[in-house]
Formats: C-alpha cells, structure tokens, sequence
C-alpha cells in the first residue's frame, strides 16, 4: 500500500487534544499507546500546518479507539476534532478570520464560499447542492476512507470540520452534518448533509 504524508501536524495535535479533553490524560495516553503512538505522549505534534505526517496515524487513532471505547463514542471524538480543527484554522489564518467577521456576506453565503475554497484545497470538484436550510456535499473521490472498510459512514472528521465552518466562521451556533453515504460502507461516494439550524 502506498504511504500518504497528507495529514498536517495540526489535524493530528487537535486530534489527539479531542481525545484528551473527553477521556482525560490517561485515556488519551492508553489510545496513544494501542496505537503504537507512544512517542505522541511526551512530545505532541505542534500546531502548524508546515509539518506533515502519514494519514495512517490518524487511521491507527481512530481504529485504536473504536476497539477501547467503542464506534460511538469515537465518533464524538472524531467530530470534535474536525470542528476544533476549523477552530484553531481561524486563529491562525487571516483569510479566514476576515470571512468570520464580515460583515456585507450573509452566514449562507459565507457557508457557499467556504465549500466551494474546501473542495479546492483538497482537490476535488464543487460538487454542491445548495438550499436556504443547507447544504449536500457530493465526494466520490473521498481519500479519507481510502482503504477502509465499515459498517458506519466513517468520515465523521469531515462533518466535524464542515460543522466547525460553520460555528466559528460563518456563524451557524446549531449547525449539524452527517455523513449519509461513505465509501467505506461500499457506497459509491462519501455524501454529507449539512444543515444549518438557522
Ligand atoms: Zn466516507
């Protein structure tokens, strides 16, 4: 199998914080460990996206965790994770913090303009459908559950981070998204549904 460094140092850092803001430090150390990411303990990955590690950590995590405390409580995790994720990227990155405090776009079309630079920077065609409540989100070329085979749709990091978009940048408190069809599951796409809740 082909290795893949494509996940940024600060995905796998706020990562592992989710798992140490629910489960505590022990927990999170004993995740770390069935992971045989051991080294992760006393020196976690930094908060930069310059630096790069192999997807396959992240994969280790999520499969460690869904064998420790079962699929549902990973999923939480996962989903805080991609939210906060969004979180720290506002911090540190000026386009986006302008976007969260203009003032001349309405939160929907904040939401359309923050897909639209999503599915550029990773590569894949604005595959969008668009309402007043939301927003679905076609990706037959998903690299996230590359590999993988589930019963669940696995790609709670990416609900995460559409939900973190909309709670820290377009302003949507009670923004919410599923994963409806995943790859992983042997749907022929990962398909998120995302609704705005206001
Ligand atoms: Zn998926």
């Amino acid at each position: 199998m082909e290795e893949k460094d494509d996940l940024t140092s600060l995905t796998l850092r706020v990562v592992i914080d989710s798992y140490e803001n629910i489960l505590g430090i022990r927990g999170k150390n004993s995740v770390l460990n069935f992971a045989k990411l051991g080294k992760f303990i006393d020196s976690p990955p930094d908060y930069t996206e310059d630096e790069m590690f192999p997807q396959e950590y992240a994969d280790r995590i999520i499969r460690s965790s869904s064998v420790i405390i079962g699929e549902s409580g990973t999923k939480a995790i996962i989903v805080r994770a991609g939210r906060d994720t969004m979180k720290h990227i506002v911090i540190n990155n000026e386009a986006a913090k302008m976007l969260s405090e203009s003032q001349d776009m309405t939160p929907r079309d904040k939401m359309k303009a923050l897909l639209n630079i999503y599915a550029m920077e990773i590569n894949r065609p604005p595959d969008f459908e668009f309402s007043d409540e939301g927003a679905v989100f076609h990706n037959p070329g998903c690299t996230l559950c590359d590999g993988v085979k589930t019963e669940k749709p696995f790609c709670n990091f990416t609900s995460g981070v559409f939900e973190g978009m909309g709670i820290f940048i377009a302003g949507f408190d009670n923004i919410r998204c599923e994963e409806t069809l995943c790859k992983a599951k042997g749907d022929n796409e990962c398909r998120f549904d995302i609704i705005y809740g206001g």
